[in-house]
């Protein structure tokens, strides 16, 4: 699987063989699409997703270009789940946020605990700050300090969203972004998971 955040990027890329196999670096070609799914967005609207699939021209393994709009194996998408994760950030209790996406409590409080856990908010800060340190230094050194650690990630992550947007690609959304700076493991920890 490989997190794409730019779709149409990744097919132009596709035709001039600059998309590498993650697995030996070779060119990767069209080669169909993956099995047709959709994904839960804000509220009751949901996605359909028919991502492509590519095949590495030189070890010939195939891998799925998956939209960074959604998170491996989740059934719901980036946005969702993150602004679950800003309104733990500021306190709100899971129940209520629950209710206001319109998620079951279950999932809802798995999202809540991946953002609870100091290690893995620690690994969602360092992804951001290795962006910002490639694309702009002095954005690292604005973050303001926030009340919690989930804070400081999401407050990191927002900025090399928008600092990746601004320098690279002005028409993706900030939370596709960050589904592509996290590898889509917002709420993914690195430890056995569970579908969310
Ligand atoms: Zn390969």
């Amino acid at each position: 699987m490989i997190g794409i955040a730019d779709t149409g990027q990744a097919e132009t890329d596709l035709t001039t063989g600059t998309l590498c196999c993650p697995s030996c670096a070779g060119p990767l070609q069209r080669w169909g699409h993956a099995r047709a799914h959709s994904v839960r967005d804000h509220g009751t609207t949901t996605l359909a997703l028919r991502p492509r699939r590519a095949r590495c021209h030189t070890c010939r393994g195939t891998h799925v270009l998956l939209p960074a709009v959604v998170a491996p194996r989740r059934a719901d998408t980036t946005a969702v789940i993150g602004s679950a994760l800003q309104a733990s950030a500021s306190g709100t209790g899971y129940r209520r946020i629950a209710a206001q996406l319109q998620r079951p409590l279950s999932t809802v409080r798995h999202w809540i605990r991946a953002g609870r856990d100091p290690a893995h908010v620690e690994w969602l800060r360092a992804q951001a700050l290795s962006w910002l340190a490639q694309l702009d230094r002095d954005v690292i050194a604005d973050l303001e300090p926030q009340a919690t650690l989930l804070g400081e990630a999401l407050s990191a992550l927002a900025a090399a969203a928008l600092t990746l947007r601004v320098q690279l690609a002005p028409h993706v959304p900030p939370w596709t972004l960050i589904g592509q700076i996290t590898h889509g493991r917002l709420v993914t920890r690195p430890a056995p998971t569970r579908p969310g």
